[in-house]
């Protein structure tokens, strides 16, 4: 071994040793991967392994499913802390876009791409919407059984027509940060790895 290292120095060749398998690399052969010395073979087999990463048409109907769902629950359990404790915690709304980006993540099967964080973005504002819908029509049912004798239950057509046009004013500037946070925490789950093949600047 040591006479390799000899006759190789004689010869000038320098060699560096790829970051992920070791094995050696002529320099100048090597190839940077996320600012990582990698071998030719280490680079096309990351590069089978993002394809694998994308998502099929089943992956993509399983992920709106998932997303679907998290919505539901997530929504569900941000309503329900809302009526348990009759206070609006605004960061959990990160937990309907974590919860949904979950449901998206684990039903299309660990995929990622952008498609999919699309998915759980749109389900997060149908997670968020469901929670503020229940929040509405529960503190309305009583007013409209008090001022109208009007009984009203979650499902009233009456309540879920209105609904639309009352959400803006049951909106403030805070609910947009957590729309956006929910949204962030969403779109990070799903978000496809990048891989970056620039030499680092630093070299
Ligand atoms: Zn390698």
């Amino acid at each position: 071994m040591s006479e390799e290292v000899v006759i190789e120095s004689e010869e000038n060749v320098n060699q560096v040793a790829c970051q992920l398998c070791q094995s050696e690399i002529e320099e100048g052969a090597e190839i940077f991967l996320n600012g990582n010395k990698v071998c030719n073979s280490c680079k096309n087999s990351i590069e089978q392994e993002l394809k694998e990463e994308i998502p099929n048409s089943q992956n993509l109907i399983m992920g709106c499913v998932g997303g679907l769902l998290g919505a539901i629950v997530s929504g569900l359990i941000w309503a329900g802390i809302v009526v348990a404790t009759d206070y609006e915690i605004g960061y959990v709304a990160i937990g309907v876009g974590w919860l949904t980006g979950l449901g998206v993540s684990t039903l299309s099967g660990g995929k990622k791409s952008q498609s999919l964080q699309i998915v759980a973005a749109i389900n997060s504002v149908i997670g968020l919407l469901i929670a503020k819908y229940i929040m509405f029509a529960h503190y309305l049912i009583p007013v409209l059984k008090k001022q109208e004798n009007y009984d009203a239950d979650y499902f009233d057509p009456i309540l879920i027509s209105i609904f639309p046009e009352n959400v803006s004013l049951m909106l403030n500037g805070f609910d947009a940060l957590w729309v956006i946070l929910a949204l962030s925490t969403a779109y990070s789950i799903l978000a496809p790895t990048k891989l970056d093949f620039d030499k680092p600047v630093d070299e």
